[in-house]
């Protein structure tokens, strides 16, 4: 099979969701090509194509890669090859030999006059902190809420797990004190449709963190993306550790040490938050996955300047999953290690802060 073939194969739902752009109706997306409310812009995975209604706008996986990339089409062949294809080989672009650049058709159909001063050829794809404004508005509000019994026991809780009060500003992390207030505060001042994509609110209409006032947030170039809830201490029956932003994509935790981290150094790699924040409040540079369950392979070119070591849990899951990522990250030409902490330590947080209490 040859490389246009294959890379023309990839899930275009799956390159959709890592951009980063939220499905509607399992099928739709917001058109990035023309600026519109409703989605109309239609997903085809049976062909792996898309066609957008609104402004005509159609075609394959990497003619939708190439728009928003703003790159030319045998630019976003590679780059997709380069992210999904495990077996891909990057070289440099050949000029004269190699395969057949594909034929070049008009991306647009000229006389679309919602389209004037949206040529997508000089697009740029810019990382949008799409419901940052919102996420940032909640932390600040839940910030300014008095203390109480919750917030006292929430900090008790994460001095418990070894954090220091610097550490804890420094991620920022906060806590809902009051869920009623908070969750007014936000239906008074935004859309039921635009809370619930944002995955802060879900289909009842109600704010997710009822029993997570632990909030984690995560950053990306300073503005918070993600948001993590997580209950005070043991869960309850039937009530999970952690709550995720509905129907969200999960981002990487603490990526923006990348951008500031020396070519070469070693950064870990944990599968929780905490097990982060504790590694680098011991000075080691770190970014945690959230969960080893949600992972996109676009993140892997984050970690190209780097040597990567990865710590997980201490279970069998934890290390089948460190194995399953030091291999993928290997065949994009990532030197790997992997690390376990001592016998009797299920994670590094545990390690660490019973080390350090001894
Ligand atoms: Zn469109």
């Amino acid at each position: 099979m040859d490389l246009l073939t294959k890379v023309r194969g990839i899930d275009i739902l799956q390159v959709i969701r890592d951009l980063g752009y939220e499905l509607h109706q399992h099928r739709k997306i917001l058109c990035p090509f023309h600026a519109e409310k409703t989605p109309s812009l239609v997903l085809y995975p049976q062909n792996n194509s898309y066609y957008c209604f609104g402004c005509g706008r159609h075609g394959d996986v990497v003619n939708f890669y190439a728009g928003v990339t703003g790159q030319e089409y045998r630019t976003a062949l590679h780059d997709l090859a380069g992210q999904y294809l495990p077996d891909y080989q990057p070289r440099p672009f050949p000029r004269t030999d190699g395969p057949a650049a594909p034929r070049k058709k008009p991306l647009l159909k000229p006389a679309g006059n919602e389209l004037k001063g949206l040529p997508p050829d000089t697009k740029t794809y810019v990382y949008k902190p799409l419901h940052s404004d919102i996420y940032e508005d909640f932390q600040r509000v839940c910030s300014s809420q008095p203390d109480n019994e919750v917030g006292r026991e929430a900090r008790e809780y994460l001095l418990s797990r070894g954090f220091s009060d610097i550490t804890l500003r420094q991620f920022r992390l906060f806590t809902v004190n009051e869920y009623d207030t908070a969750q007014a505060y936000l239906r008074n001042n935004y859309g039921l449709l635009d809370l619930q994509e944002s995955g802060l609110f879900n289909e009842k209409g109600n704010l997710i963190f009822y029993r997570h006032p632990i909030l984690i947030p995560y950053y990306r170039k300073g503005r918070i993306v993600y948001l993590q809830g997580r209950v005070i201490g043991s869960p309850p029956e039937k009530v999970s550790r952690y709550q995720f932003l509905s129907g969200v994509p999960v981002e990487l935790f603490n990526a923006d040490v990348l951008s500031v981290l020396k070519t070469g150094r070693m950064v870990y790699l944990t599968e929780g938050a905490f097990d982060c924040m504790t590694l680098v409040q011991e000075g080691i540079p770190a970014v945690s996955l959230g969960s080893a369950t949600m992972f996109k392979k676009e993140w892997i070119k984050l970690f190209q300047r780097f040597e990567v070591c990865f710590i997980f849990d201490n279970d069998t899951a934890g290390q089948k999953a460190a194995q399953e990522f030091s291999e993928l990250f290997t065949r994009h030409r990532i030197s790997t290690q992997i690390r376990t902490v001592k016998e009797g330590f299920k994670d590094v947080n545990e390690y660490y802060t019973r080390r350090n209490r001894q």
